[in-house]
């Protein structure tokens, strides 16, 4: 009998059967099953998984498995509960999922940009007061990441106007993009970006980055929007600066918890817009044709690709 792929995930059979739908007319060469519909005999016939949260446990039900394909773009839970894992884990990059992060980068950045929290709350008071505009040539944001999605997020910025600085972990060049990297150039962003957009992963190196001094650093009237991983942000000292007016206005989609609790002051904080984890969500026709490109390329050649970096976290 030929291979088979094990879809292995923890999400409802709705769910799961959706995935299987794209991903098998994506693949309809491919024979791909949930893990939990396979026999003992089907289980040593898996070489590829194509997993969303998947319990560490099933992966160790594969003994033939030759790598992974994550449906996700974030892989810290991946990097946290596979430890140790041997076989290359490929995540996600969809440049469909990079377009839907870029549109809700400028969308957020013009919801802050165009004071949109302040005009809504005078609505509420009936108040009819004009704003000094502040147009995008006059607006400078500032992205921590410069991957696909920071990248993507930065054309996006540029597009529409906007002053576009980054960060990231190595030293980058970008057209149009002022770069900066490492501790040094953080600061440096950090203090010359009216509007600071987060679009890094979670790592260890990541985990509380932004904190009382960093907020501290940023200019008058400063926005900022965190479409990465709640963590990267200590929620105590934002709040810190958003009640003290350092920080005028924060657009959160990621928390430490999510959903995020409902006896957070997040929710009824003014000056905190919240979303529930909604800027790029997978889009299962395109990414399962990403993920059918990585396994027809295995099918022909036998060389199992690259996988995330365990040791760095992303
Ligand atoms: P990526 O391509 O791996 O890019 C990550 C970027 O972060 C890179 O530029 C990297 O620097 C930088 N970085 C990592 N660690 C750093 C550090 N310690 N200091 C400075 N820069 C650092 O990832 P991506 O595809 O753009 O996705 C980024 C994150 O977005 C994901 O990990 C996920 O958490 C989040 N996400 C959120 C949603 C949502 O709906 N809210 C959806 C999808 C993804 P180098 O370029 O130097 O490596």
């Amino acid at each position: 009998m030929s291979s088979l792929i094990a879809l292995v995930t923890r999400l409802s059979e709705a769910a799961e059967n959706n995935w299987l739908t794209a991903l098998s007319a994506a693949m309809p060469r491919e024979t791909i099953r949930s893990i939990r519909a396979l026999s003992t005999e089907e289980l040593d016939l898996v070489d590829i998984a194509i997993v969303a949260n998947p319990d560490p446990v099933d992966l160790e039900r594969l003994p033939n498995l030759k790598w992974v394909h994550s449906l996700w773009a974030g892989v810290e839970r991946l990097v946290l509960e596979l430890k140790g894992f041997s076989h290359p884990i490929v995540r996600l990059v969809d440049p469909d999922l990079a377009r839907t992060m870029a549109e809700a980068v400028l969308a957020w950045t013009l919801y802050l940009s165009r004071d949109m929290p302040a005009y809504g709350m005078q609505q509420r008071q009936s108040l009819w007061r004009q704003l000094p505009y502040r147009s995008a040539p006059d607006t400078r944001v500032g992205l921590l990441g410069l991957g696909a999605l920071g990248c993507a997020a930065a054309r996006q910025l540029q597009l529409a106007g906007f002053v576009v600085s980054g960060w990231s972990r190595t030293e980058k060049q970008i057209d149009g993009v002022e770069t900066y990297f490492g501790r040094a150039g953080l600061d440096a962003m950090l203090k010359t970006s009216d509007i600071v957009v987060c679009l890094l992963p979670l790592t260890a190196e990541t985990t509380g980055l932004l904190g009382a001094s960093e907020f501290a650093l940023l200019p008058a009237n400063a926005g900022f929007i965190n479409f990465g991983r709640g963590r990267i942000v200590k929620t105590g000292d934002l709040v810190a600066a958003l009640d003290a007016g350092v920080v005028q206005h924060a657009v959160l989609d990621v928390f430490e918890t999510e959903p995020l609790d409902e006896q957070s002051p997040l929710w009824q904080h003014p000056g905190v817009t919240v979303l529930p984890h909604i800027s790029a969500p997978t889009n299962p026709p395109t990414a399962a044709k990403i993920v059918a490109d990585r396994v027809c390329a295995f099918r022909a050649n036998g060389i199992q690709p690259a996988g995330i970096d365990f040791n760095r976290g992303y």
